[in-house]
Formats: structure tokens, sequence, C-alpha cells
């Protein structure tokens, strides 16, 4: 994995991230089910990385998973993202980065059988991204 562009100390990012989106984008932490604020949205936009500010995914690749976080079945464009193996909580799972800071987005999974062009599921946490309507 290369360096990110975007790169800034903990202190840095503690700065300009609440504590809420610090655990989780530079943590790896998870927010909790069905509490994140674009779980439902559809408003058309962009959704921006929260820590850099860099496009990931589009309203237009969003779908209802039904699991309580926001998905999409595509990044806006395969070079937003980084995906690497986590091992963590005794499962293979995929871990989503951003591409631009490495800030941890969430997993994807795949195979699942949602009714999508590409059948996977980009399981993104709310408090990661930034909508941007269109
Ligand atoms: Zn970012």
């Amino acid at each position: 994995m290369s360096a990110p562009r975007v790169q800034l100390t903990d202190d840095e990012w503690r700065q300009k991230l609440t504590p809420e989106e610090f655990a989780v984008l530079r943590q790896a932490g998870t927010e909790p089910p069905f509490t994140g604020e674009y779980t439902d949205t559809k408003t058309e936009g962009v959704y921006e990385c929260r820590a850099c500010g860099a496009e990931l995914f589009r309203s237009s690749e969003k779908f209802e998973s039904h699991c309580g976080w926001p998905s999409f079945f595509d990044p806006a464009n395969s070079d937003a993202v980084i995906l690497r193996p986590d091992d963590s909580l005794g499962m293979r799972r995929t871990e989503v980065l951003c591409a631009n800071c490495h800030s941890h987005l969430g997993h994807v999974f795949e195979g699942e059988g949602y009714p999508t062009p590409t059948d996977q599921r980009y399981c993104i946490n709310s408090i990661c991204l930034k909508l941007v309507p269109s």
C-alpha cells in the first residue's frame, strides 16, 4: 500500500475530527447499526470522505440493504478506495479505506444475493461520509 496523499499525525487528526469521527475513521471503529445519518438517505449527490474530502461514492450506487449502514454496490471510482484483508474479530473480512488519506470507511461483502449489478455491498459508516447534494 503506497503512502496516502493526505498524511496527518494522530494529534492533527484529533483536532480535525470529532472524537466519534476519530474512533471510526482513524481507529477502525464501527458506528452502531441504524444510527448513522445516511443509513436510509436517498438524496442525490456525492459522498465524500469526512476526513479528507475525497469523492468516494455516489447516490446512484447506493441501495437498500436493510443492514443498518449506508450500502453501495460500487465506489464512485475504483481508485477512490483501497481494499485490504481484515482478520479481526475472528472473521475474514475485507476492509475499505479511503485511498486519499487511508482512513477506515467500513467493509465490503460479496455474494450475498442482493439484486445489484455487482453483488457487492460496500458497508460504510455514515460518520465516515459527508453527503454533498447535487
Ligand atoms: Zn479520505
